[in-house]
């Protein structure tokens, strides 16, 4: 199959509360028409003046990607709600899944810029997981009706990267109790995967979201001086899909299974913003190893060389540091093997150097190209 880009796409959030107070001007302008995203200058540095601004020169910058999401003002015609996100990314995707590939969503930025809130949402305002796990059952409860000949299995796991240590979500944390860590293994055929994980049979969409708010709730938090709720974990959550269908004509079983992963990563600004100590330090830092082994990842899989088709292929294993960090390790393929896969980046309407650092990191996530394939196997 023809390999293709990794779609990346950006969404600018509201102001919060806090920056309201503070008096916070918008740095970014979208444009619904061309999808060019520019981040303006803040006030009082003058790019025509370069003189005015003494270490760094901050200048207006235009970065275009696939979309890009307008959630700054509920009052603009352009806003756009976490049914638009769904409708322009996560029902495609799933369509996707349905025809055999496995895809990969992740949410990037920095803390407090949206990724939660895009990925998850609120109970008023789902995000693309419980309206893809809804979706899903809808779809399969539509064709159990409509072809009788297709039968469907539906499995979902959901675990954290926390600390470089990965911890199963869907097992209830014991009080008192150290924290029981997985470790990883490699499979020849399957890749990357994490042992014992725990994968549970879903049946219904009300089972499927109880999962996903069980692993939600267990999720990791430590407070940090940037965000009193931030996660400093990596949470992945995936559901596997299998259709087996069999054709009445031909006496012929196919099996067809794909594999949906749907990635928030912990915030992507450096460990000393937040000004935490000790353990919270230590954690920064491991955290940082995972987001900046994902960014060589990223940089290598974006080098014009990584993509030559063909001969390529073993010379592009050695180069990508998939193995220097847990996260990377384990989205191998997502990254840069068997996978259509999307980035969303999420981006805070009033912080310049985060926001550029988001931008370029997404500029350069777009030159990626992954080698999906339908996932298909004759069994009888
Ligand atoms: P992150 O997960 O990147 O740290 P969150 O998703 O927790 O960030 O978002 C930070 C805050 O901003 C939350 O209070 C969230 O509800 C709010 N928020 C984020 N994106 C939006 C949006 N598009 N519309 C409204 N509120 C948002
Ligand atoms: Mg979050």
């Amino acid at each position: 199959d023809r390999g293709g880009n990794v779609r990346v796409v950006v969404r600018v959030r509201a102001f919060l509360p806090r920056e309201i107070e503070r008096g916070a001007e918008c740095l970014v302008d979208m444009d619904p028409i061309s999808q060019v995203t520019t981040l303006l200058a803040p006030d009082g540095h003058d790019p025509a003046n370069r003189k005015a601004t003494t270490r760094k020169v901050i200048e207006e910058r235009s970065f275009t990607f696939d979309n890009s999401f307008w959630s700054h003002d509920p009052q603009d015609a352009h806003y756009a709600h976490q049914e638009d996100v769904y409708n322009s990314l996560g029902e495609e995707f799933l369509d996707h899944n349905f025809e055999g590939y496995h895809t990969c969503i992740f949410a990037y930025g920095q803390t407090g810029s949206g990724k939660s809130y895009t990925m998850m949402g609120t109970p008023d305002r789902p995000g693309l997981i419980p309206r893809t796990c809804q979706d899903l059952f809808e779809r399969i409860e539509a064709a159990q009706n409509e072809t009788p000949n297709i039968s469907y299995g539906v499995r979902v796991s959901y675990f954290e990267v926390y600390n470089e240590h990965v911890r199963d979500l869907l097992v209830p944390v014991v009080p008192n109790q150290a924290p029981y860590y997985l470790k990883i293994r490699e499979s020849p055929t399957e890749g990357p995967y994490v042992k014992d994980l725990t994968e549970v049979p879903v049946r219904s969409i009300d089972e499927i979201l109880r999962y996903m708010k069980m692993g939600d709730s267990s999720r990791t938090t430590a407070s940090t001086k940037m965000n009193d709720t931030s996660s400093r974990s990596h949470a992945v959550f995936t559901i596997m899909l299998k259709q087996i269908h069999h054709d009445m004509e031909t006496d012929e079983t196919t099996e067809r299974s794909s594999r949906i992963r749907l990635v928030d990563l912990a915030g992507s600004e450096r460990a000393k913003a937040t000004e935490a100590t000790g353990q919270r330090l230590r954690e920064g830092s491991n955290i940082n190893k995972s987001l900046t082994t994902l960014g060589r990842v990223i940089a290598a899989l974006a080098d014009p060389k990584a993509n030559r088709s063909g001969k390529g292929g073993r010379g592009k294993d050695m180069v990508v540091p998939y193995r220097d960090s847990i996260l990377t390790w384990l989205l191998k393929d997502s990254l840069g093997g068997n996978s259509k896969t999307a980035m969303i980046a999420c981006i805070a309407p009033s912080d310049y150097d985060e926001t550029l650092s988001t931008l370029r990191y997404a500029d350069q996530a777009k030159r990626i190209r992954t080698r999906a394939v339908v996932n298909q196997d004759h069994i009888s």
